[in-house]
Formats: C-alpha cells, sequence, structure tokens
C-alpha cells in the first residue's frame, strides 16, 4: 500500500501545485498546477470572446453539442467513474448517479430550452398602453462560474454548466482543490468532440474561486453556507449575480402508520449514500414514539451490515476531504460528552486513509453540534418524539431548509405534513426523488441557499430580458401624457384612472 502523506498540505502555494490525495488509503495521486489570478483573467477573456458566436448560433445548435457531449459522457463513463472513485474515495455507483443524471438533464433541456428561450409576444391590459405590443428577449449572460463542492465534483460543476450552456452562456468551471481531477477530464471530452472553446476548467483552492468571481457575470455556487457568504460579498461589489446551493441538515420524519421496512432502508440510504456527504442527505431523524424501538431496531441491524471499502461490493466509501474525518469525530464526541448513546460505530476504522464507521446515535437533543450543525459524514441521530407536531417543530427548529422526508401512512398525511415544513423540497415516504427530476426547482429555504437548479429556474436564471415595445398604431406625432401638462389633460388622465380602477360609483368620483 502507498504511504499515506498526511504531513503534506492539499495546496502548496509555495510550489503552485495541488496535491491531489487518494482519500481510500491516504496516498498521493497527483500533482496539478494552480491557476493564478492573472491566468483566470487571460481564460475569461477567451471564453468571451468564443461566446459571441456561441450565443449568436441560436439555442438549436448549442443543443447539438450538449448531445454529442452526452453521447461522450455515455461513452466515456467508465473512465470518469474510475477517475471519480479515485479522488474522492467512494464507491463507484455514487459517481454513476453523477453521469446519469447530467445526461437526463440534457435530455431535459434539449426538449424544452427552444421553447423557454424564445422571444414571449405580451399585450399589456392596461389603457396606458393602449395599442403598444411588447416582446421579452432572453439574453445569456455571457459568462458563468460555475464553484461546485467535492462530494459530487462532476455533477455540482458541469451539471450546473448545462443548462447555463442551453442559454448561451460560456463556462468557466472550478471543481474543489479536493477533487480536480474527474471535472479535468470531462472538459477534456467537451473538446474531444469539437465543441466550441466555451468551456474551461479553473484548478486551484480558495484563491482561484476568488479570481473567478470577480471575472464572471454569473456566479452559481454549490459548498458550504460560509463560503457561499464570502462568494455573495464579493460578487456584490461588481452587482454580480449569484445562484448558491448550500448546506443542508435534512430531517426524515417517521409517524406512526409508516411502513417501517421502507422508512428503514431509506433512512440507511438517505444517512449513508455516499458516506453521508451529500446536502440533502438524512442528518436528523424523528420518529413517533409508538414505532420508536422498532424503527431503531431494524435501522440498526441494517447498518451493522453495510460493507465499508470501495470495491464493488461495498456500500460506504471514504471520507473524500481528510478534514472532514475531524468534523465528524468531534460532532459524535460532543454528543456522547452530552448524553447520547452509540449503538453502531462511532469511531474512525482502523486502516489507512478517510474511514468513519458508519453510526447511529440515539438519546440526541439540539444542544449537540451533531443536531445542529452539518456533520456530512456517515452518523444517523434519531430521536425520539411525542407524536407529529414535536417532529415538525424540532425538524424547523434549523438554520437549515434544504429538503426533508416524511414517512406517514399515506400520501395525504404525508401532504399535511409537507406544508408545515420550512424546506424548498419535502419527499413522502422518499429520499432524493426531486432531486432526479429535471423538471421541478431544486433550491433551499433559509441558509441553504437562494435560487434555484432544474427546471425552468434553472434554466432562465442564466439570461437577462430585454424588453423591445412598439406600437401597432400608426405613429402620432406626440402622445397625450407627454408635454405640455395641462388642467384639462390632468383631469381626463385622473378620471380615465378612476374610471378603469375604481368600483362602482366611485369610478365616476361619487363616493
Ligand atoms: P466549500 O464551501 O468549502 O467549497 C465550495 C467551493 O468553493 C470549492 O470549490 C472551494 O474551493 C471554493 N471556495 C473556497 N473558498 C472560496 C472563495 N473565497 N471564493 C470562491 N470560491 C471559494 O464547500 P465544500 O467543498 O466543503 O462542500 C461541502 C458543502 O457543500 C456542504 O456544506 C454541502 O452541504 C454543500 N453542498 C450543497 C449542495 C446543494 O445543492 N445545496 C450540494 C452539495 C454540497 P476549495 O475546495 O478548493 O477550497
Amino acid at each position: 500500500m502507498a504511504a499515506p502523506t498526511k504531513s503534506r498540505p492539499l495546496l502548496d502555494t509555495e510550489t503552485g501545485l495541488i496535491h491531489v490525495r487518494r482519500p481510500a488509503d491516504g496516498s498521493h495521486l497527483e500533482d496539478v498546477a494552480i491557476h493564478t489570478a492573472p491566468q483566470v483573467a487571460d481564460i475569461a477573456a477567451r471564453l468571451r470572446e468564443a461566446q459571441v458566436e456561441w450565443e449568436r448560433i441560436g439555442v438549436k445548435a448549442r443543443a447539438k453539442w450538449l448531445l454529442r457531449m452526452r453521447q461522450w459522457l455515455l461513452d466515456n463513463e467508465h473512465r470518469l467513474i474510475e477517475i471519480s472513485q479515485e479522488e474522492g474515495g467512494k464507491v463507484r455507483n455514487e459517481p454513476l448517479l453523477e453521469t446519469i443524471l447530467m445526461v437526463e438533464v440534457i435530455d431535459y433541456y434539449a426538449r424544452v430550452a427552444p421553447k423557454l428561450l424564445s422571444p414571449k409576444q405580451v399585450r399589456g391590459t392596461s389603457p396606458l398602453v393602449l395599442g403598444k405590443r411588447f416582446t421579452v428577449n432572453r439574453s445569456a449572460f455571457p459568462l458563468v462560474g460555475v464553484i461546485g463542492a467535492w462530494n459530487f465534483p462532476l455533477l455540482l460543476t458541469f451539471g450546473d454548466a448545462i443548462p447555463a450552456l442551453f442559454a448561451g452562456s460560456a463556462v468557466l468551471l472550478k471543481p474543489s482543490e479536493v477533487t480536480p481531477l474527474a471535472v479535468r477530464e470531462l472538459v477534456r471530452g467537451w473538446q474531444e468532440i469539437g465543441a466550441p472553446p466555451v468551456v474551461e476548467v479553473l484548478l486551484g483552492g480558495g484563491e482561484t474561486g476568488a479570481a473567478l468571481v470577480d471575472a464572471v457575470d454569473f456566479v452559481q455556487f454549490t459548498g458550504s453556507v460560509a463560503t457561499g457568504k464570502k462568494v455573495a460579498q464579493r460578487a456584490a461589489e461588481s452587482v454580480t449575480p449569484v445562484s448558491l446551493e448550500l448546506g443542508g441538515k435534512d430531517p426524515c420524519l417517521v409517524l406512526a402508520g409508516a411502513n417501517l421496512e421502507r422508512a428503514a432502508n431509506c433512512a440507511i440510504y438517505g444517512g449513508f449514500a455516499n458516506n453521508g456527504q451529500v446536502c440533502m442527505g438524512f442528518e436528523r431523524v424523528y420518529v413517533e414514539a409508538g414505532v420508536y424501538d422498532e424503527f431503531v431496531e431494524r435501522v440498526v441491524s441494517k447498518v451493522k451490515s453495510l460493507r465499508s471499502g470501495v470495491d464493488e461490493h461495498s456500500d460506504v466509501g471514504a471520507l473524500t476531504s481528510a478534514p472532514q474525518i475531524d468534523i465528524v469525530d468531534a460532532q459524535v464526541q460532543d454528543a456522547i460528552d452530552k448524553g447520547a448513546k452509540v449503538l453502531t460505530g462511532g469511531q474512525r476504522l482502523d486502516r489507512p486513509g478517510t474511514w468513519y464507521a458508519p453510526t447511529v446515535l440515539v438519546d440526541v437533543d439540539h444542544s449537540m453540534t451533531v443536531m445542529r450543525e452539518e456533520t456530512f459524514g456517515p452518523v444517523l441521530p434519531i430521536v425520539r418524539v411525542a407524536d407529529a407536531d414535536e417532529a415538525v417543530r424540532l425538524a424547523n427548529d434549523s438554520e437549515f431548509g434544504l429538503s426533508a422526508t416524511v414517512f406517514a401512512a399515506d400520501t395525504k398525511a404525508g401532504e399535511r405534513i409537507a406544508a408545515r415544513l420550512e424546506v424548498g423540497a419535502v419527499n413522502i415516504n422518499d429520499f432524493l426523488a426531486n432531486m432526479t427530476c429535471a423538471e421541478v426547482p431544486q433550491g433551499g429555504w433559509k441558509n441553504s441557499g437562494i435560487g434555484s437548479r432544474a427546471s425552468e429556474y434553472g434554466l432562465l436564471k442564466f439570461t437577462r430580458t430585454k424588453v423591445v415595445s412598439s406600437s401597432w398604431l400608426p405613429a402620432m406625432d406626440s402622445e397625450p401624457n407627454w408635454f405640455p401638462y395641462t388642467p384639462t389633460r390632468w383631469r381626463i388622465f385622473r378620471g380615465a384612472a378612476r374610471f378603469v380602477h375604481g368600483r362602482g360609483l366611485g369610478r365616476l368620483g361619487i363616493s
């Protein structure tokens, strides 16, 4: 086994290199050069030049390139998955989900983008615009910067670039320094299909990301709340719009009458998929007292059977980012110190790399960091609640509001609970269903973000509107509301406004 390289910094500003590691054993994988701020500005300038023609060719021609890229993704899926597994310490099903979702996003926008982006004719209803017609045109933000997190490096960079490219933007991608290689390979794919040079990748850490924010016209960011705020502040200096997909602390509510076998299977998938490094992963489970014991028993026996590893027989991989293991461990220790009980796991695995045992905690409460702060690791804390009201109250007691899951006796009961939850999506008896549907908006409430990805919102946010007005009546030399102002014109306008907007005798000025 290769030697761990723990002492070496990941981002080495002295040498200008990122030392990429294999989380599965801590060994060194590859060195890549960091892009400096002047290089970022040069690349941005080249992309801006290429974008002019990219927008001019129209959405149908752009769709042809994206559909070719879809085929490249399918043909090269194996290689992308291998790279992602190595740099991410993942089991292979997790990057497969990324390529499947990217392909579906391309298919969806190829179907709907031409209509959504086409000019819309609007007839105003106000007498003030009598005889006028309006056209709402859409024009792309020329250069979009996409900054992504390390947990799903492909989907959270190129996945967000797809609608921007359909809209007519050029795109600058900045994957995390922890996982830069799969995204670099994907951009090589864009070049390999011979597509116009409107996609580039930047390698580097926070400084490179900050230089990107300065260089673009729109920032699509996925990452932590703390970095998201920094990005938004920096973007505000140049009044650059941002869309932020931030952290989560998603609750799962298990209510009496629910299918407990499905709830338990879903809870362990929602809690441990991608080793718990999923923004919408279950980080808090609230279970009604009447079904608590049976639910916990089922969950614990299933978690004990999860297999840690990265081969094809494994369920749970390594933690992708090395510092993450300290965060996970500190939260578990804090919970234990405050009275929580570990039913399984609760410690690092004794092997090289960043391995933590899938963990179930009970007797937890909201005084513990594991119930309030994002864990982003393989920990499932379960709380016994008296009833659905308490479950809803505790689920809403969070700074985050990404999504939630409700297990209830039937859909109607689930929908009643869904209406009370302060989140951007609720999956009834399910996990991530909303995320796998390109047709619905995906965005968080509260500190979980602003803006949405997917659906028409995920496309149109990359465009600016331009309204063009004209008249279908023969042009007069002047308009009644132009100069000169006279008492008669004043009375006519005032009377007309009353007549149109007033009610009853008030329309005639009689109260
Ligand atoms: P970070 O916030 O640490 O980093 C996100 C990205 O921002 C990385 O590419 C990072 O680069 C970059 N960055 C860091 N500093 C700056 C800066 N000053 N200016 C511009 N860019 C900067 O998040 P993580 O990578 O640790 O990802 C985990 C987080 O992402 C979790 O909070 C998770 O919930 C969230 N997430 C949210 C999702 C959603 O859809 N809502 C989906 C997936 C994850 P570098 O890594 O090189 O420092």
